[in-house]
């Protein structure tokens, strides 16, 4: 009889899981069944692009029934409540799927609540981390052209996922310049990191110095360790200092699991995410597994203000690829399969131009030296890769090795 191996979750890391389990299993050998609440698949690291204005929703997303369907791989749409792991069973609002395998890949739960105000829809702080939300972040954008005051931009104490808040400080800067605005928006950068450019994991070579120059050049003003406390409709206030006038605040939130996960007895830690080990197997319950932003990772070390270790997209499809080896190698009987480090390369649109950094591994001390480069070539970089993740997601294919985030 046919393994039966369920994903939850249909985004980089539930889609990467299912195209390389199929890679190696054939449908006699395993059914593997997709649940996502959404319909769709979004490439995420385009939403500041969404908010700003220069992408629409329909250009990065696709519906995952058709391309999963191709390649054999079951699609639920429907949002998962709970996993009963003792009878290895994934309960939906529609149903009950059992399981062999587990494959938690269902992200993050933006803890907005960590900074009072910070919304979009409760409140008058914006984040642009999901679709709507960033949707509702570009009509905030466009009040501000027709209205334009004060904006801060930042990260909340605990965040882990800064690198998009560089982007909105740098895309917006370019925005309103181009609109000849700028002068009448001074824009504030607060984040809990300790030096510009840490991003959670202990910094990346000459980043800090880079992303200071350009701060400097462009008249962001910025505080590092900073932590914001709460948002109003005309300030953002930080601790032990005075607040910081804004009309337009922007604010990514520290992350936490998914209420499905975090709510499973025995599955997730106190945030809601799944402790993993060297092959994101679940570290005491059998059959499960768990990879993206959905696993518990420690932070790098401890600094004045919390700073949490980002999960991206590119970690994640590392982390899917470990885990489809390991279960594949299972069914295969053959125990399991290789651990890796994770490394990580991420491209960051400024606007005008791009950011690009690699390091290997993400951790430091490191083998190599951070690649760290700057110009107009990494923002087409970066826009090309969009376009050639998205049609290699359609199709099941793997993307090439070489291209970088
Ligand atoms: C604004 C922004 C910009 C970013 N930019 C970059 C970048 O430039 N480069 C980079 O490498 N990384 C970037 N990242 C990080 C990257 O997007 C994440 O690493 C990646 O999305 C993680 O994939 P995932 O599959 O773990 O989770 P997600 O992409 O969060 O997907 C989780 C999936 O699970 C589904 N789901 C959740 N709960 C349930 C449930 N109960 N039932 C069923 N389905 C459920 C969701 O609908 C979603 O489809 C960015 C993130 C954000 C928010």
């Amino acid at each position: 009889m046919a393994v039966r191996v369920v994903i939850a979750g249909g985004s980089f890391g539930g889609l990467t899981t299912a195209y390389e389990l199929r890679r190696h299993l054939g449908p006699d050998q395993a059914t593997i069944t997709v649940i996502s609440k959404e319909r769709r698949f979004t490439f995420v690291p385009s939403l500041p692009g969404v908010a700003m204005g220069t992408r629409r929703l329909e250009q990065i997303s696709f519906d995952l029934a058709e391309p999963l369907a191709a390649k054999h791989v079951g699609f639920v749409h429907d949002t998962v409540t709970g996993v009963d792991t003792g009878r290895r069973l994934v309960v939906t609002e529609a149903g009950e799927h059992p399981y062999d395998f587990l494959v938690v890949a269902t992200g993050h739960r933006s803890a907005n609540e960590a900074v009072e105000g910070l919304g979009p829809f409760d409140g008058p702080g914006h984040s642009p981390m999901s679709a709507p939300e960033a949707t509702e972040l570009r009509s905030a954008v466009r009040a501000l052209l027709g209205e334009p005051g004060p904006v801060v931009v930042g990260a909340a104490p605990g965040a882990s996922c800064i690198g998009p808040a560089y982007e909105l400080a740098f895309e917006l800067d370019h925005l309103l310049r181009r609109r000849k605005l700028r002068h009448q928006v001074p824009i504030t950068f607060l984040t809990p990191e300790p030096f510009l450019g840490h991003m959670g994991m202990g910094g990346a070579g000459k980043i800090r110095q880079l992303l200071e120059g350009e701060l400097e050049e462009r008249d962001i003003s910025f505080a590092t360790s900073a932590a914001v406390r709460k948002i109003t409709a005309e300030a953002v206030e930080v601790e032990g200092a005075p607040p910081v006038p804004s009309v337009l605040s922007i604010v990514i939130p520290p992350l936490a699991g998914v209420d499905a996960v975090a709510n499973s007895v025995g599955l997730a830690n106190p945030k809601g995410f799944v402790p993993i080990d060297a092959h994101y197997r679940h570290q005491s319950v059998d059959g499960v597994y768990a990879v993206g932003v959905a696993v518990a990772m420690a932070p790098v070390g401890e600094t004045p203000v919390p700073v949490n270790l980002p999960k991206t997209g590119h970690m994640t499809e590392q982390m899917a690829q470990i885990a489809a080896r390991d279960i594949t190698s299972r069914i295969g009987g053959r125990g399991g399969g290789l651990a890796a480090e994770l490394s990580a390369r991420c491209v960051l649109d400024m606007g005008d131009r791009g950011a690009y950094m690699a390091v290997d591994p993400v951790r430091p001390p490191r083998n190599a030296i951070p690649t760290v480069s700057e110009g107009r070539r990494w923002l087409l970089a970066k826009r090309a890769f969009e376009r050639t993740y998205l049609w290699h997601a359609k199709r099941g294919r793997r993307m090439p090795a070489t291209l970088g985030w």
